[in-house]
């Protein structure tokens, strides 16, 4: 029997806000542990959140980026576990009325378009972080102590829970890029997954193709990057298949991912299932979502990754493959849009920016924003290949200088003498001295033939005489003329 993968996203992203979502506390990462907590963060008896306003129109900016509709009354619920690392023993978080429902985002992933439903987005608060130490450290419960570090308890988080719609693990991958693509627009959140900022849960289960109703579904969750979350859902559909296969019957269960055994393990089943009892928090009043807010964080969106491909294609006849690859990074299409203002050269630019410096990028393992490469810089170059300064070639030598020294194109040339040779009376005197080169005499005499495309060859032998500083049109017409003359004269 042939089965169908179904699968489910929770994606938990915090929020880039100043301070954390019940008190005045600095949201950063990475600061000494413990350092970023009050007695509200801390659940010290006697204190009251007060709700953090940026927080909710962070949310409601996803919400609305993503088509979501948010009811008039809001609120926040009490979600009841014990842990150390949440020392209220609860959380507070939003259960039956979320700020935001029933939105979508589209995806690209094999071939086709499709739009993926989001469920819910709501708001809750981070917990604190456990850090399993000792000589056993590593994988919970196997360790000798426990540090808990607070920092992160009361962190505003919102969840964004999708329907079952995706079928693929590379369509659960491209949900995710084109997700935090959307929120990093937003300027809500970085979304690093590898410091957390972003964390995903997956939800799958099979179904033999073309049932209509969904097999129990494992949630898969400690997944650390978009590389393991694809990893670890072909391994649970690969390990759901087989059991299947095998007869067996599946249940509805919690696993973890092993990233570095590269498999899953269960957690619990359904049975251990934690009983949240969920009430109304009542130390916070019900929210009223105002229209008059919504309004003005819906006319105040930025333009947004889909919008923006297609007017690059509209305003600057790019492919749909250069667009793509433009927007796929938000710091790329920044940089064009700020390059293409200086000077309307939107091929070049995207030619550039996909060619040579996309490489420089990956082998630095930096984003544009990361180097010294300026707008203005990346200009100058193209500008001095325009102007016949320099060749192609050599503006592509001195890119990396560029690049990661943050050096002006025409200064580097100067300094190393590499301006373009166009004139005649440079030029003649190297191209009589290559005709009349030993090596040579074969082209020359199959050109004379009627050879056209021993020409290249000797080209190629000019460069090179001129470290590649000659400008190719200048040999091509001197090149031509001395041949010509050759022809002429009697053997
Ligand atoms: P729970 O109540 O266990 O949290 P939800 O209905 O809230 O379950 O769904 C949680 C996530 O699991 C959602 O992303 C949803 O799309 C996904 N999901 C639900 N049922 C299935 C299923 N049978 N197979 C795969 N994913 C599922
Ligand atoms: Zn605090
Ligand atoms: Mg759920």
């Amino acid at each position: 029997m042939n089965f169908e993968p179904v699968i489910g996203l929770e994606i938990h992203v915090e929020l880039g806000t100043k301070t954390k979502l019940f008190c005045g506390c600095a949201n950063v990462f990475g600061a000494a542990p413990n350092t970023q907590v009050c007695p509200v963060c801390l659940g010290l008896p006697g204190t009251l959140p007060v709700l953090n306003q940026t927080a909710v129109e962070f949310l409601l900016r996803a919400g609305l980026a993503f088509g979501c509709s948010s009811p008039e009354k809001s609120k926040f619920d009490r979600k009841n576990y014990f842990y150390p690392d949440m020392p209220k023993n609860y959380q507070i978080s939003q259960y039956d009325l979320p700020f935001a429902v029933q939105g979508k985002l589209a995806i690209h992933a094999e071939g086709s378009s499709k739009e993926i439903r989001i469920h819910r987005i709501h708001l809750e608060e981070d917990t604190g972080k456990s850090i399993h130490a000792g000589a056993a450290g590593g994988r919970m419960g196997a360790s000798d102590y426990t540090l808990l570090d607070y920092n992160r308890a009361g962190v505003p988080l919102i969840e964004i829970v999708t329907e079952p719609d995706i079928r693929t693990p590379l369509e659960a991958v491209d949900f995710l890029q084109k997700l935090r693509l959307t929120l990093q627009t937003l300027d809500i959140s970085d979304c690093k997954m590898e410091e957390g900022s972003m964390r995903c849960d997956a939800n799958v289960s099979l179904r033999p193709v073309g049932a209509a109703t969904y097999g129990a579904k494992v949630e898969v969750k400690n997944m650390n990057s978009f590389k393991s979350v694809r990893d670890a859902l072909i391994y649970e559909i690969e390990r759901q298949t087989k059991a299947l296969q095998n007869g067996e019957r599946l249940v509805q269960e919690t696993r973890a991912w092993d990233e570095g055994k590269k498999f899953t393990f269960s957690m619990r089943s359904k049975e251990e299932a934690h009983d949240y009892r969920y009430f109304p928090e009542p130390d916070l009043p019900p929210f009223v979502v105002d229209q008059k807010l919504l309004k003005t964080i819906q006319s105040t969106l930025p333009e947004l990754p889909e919008i923006r491909r297609k007017r690059y294609e509209l305003e600057f006849s790019l492919s749909s493959e250069e667009s793509e690859f433009l927007v796929e990074s938000l710091s790329l299409s920044l940089f064009f849009d700020q390059t293409v203002k200086l000077k309307k050269a939107p091929k070049e630019i995207t030619n550039w920016l996909r060619g040579d410096v996309s490489k420089l990028l990956n082998e630095q393992g930096k984003e544009i924003a990361q180097t010294k490469l300026s707008p203005g810089l990346l200009i100058e170059l193209i500008e001095l290949i325009e102007k016949g300064t320099i060749s192609g070639k050599i503006a592509k030598e001195v890119l990396p200088e560029v690049l990661l020294e943050g050096k002006s194109p025409s200064r580097l040339i100067e300094e190393k003498g590499l301006t373009q040779i166009s004139d005649n009376a440079s030029l003649e005197p190297v191209i009589l001295e290559v005709l009349q080169d030993t090596g040579s005499k074969k082209a020359v005499d199959d050109y004379l033939a009627g050879n056209e495309r021993s020409f290249g060859f000797l080209v190629g032998s000019v460069m090179k005489k001129t470290k590649g500083k000659a400008n190719p049109q200048v040999i091509n017409q001197l090149l031509k003329k001395a041949l010509d003359n050759l022809k002429k004269v009697p053997k």
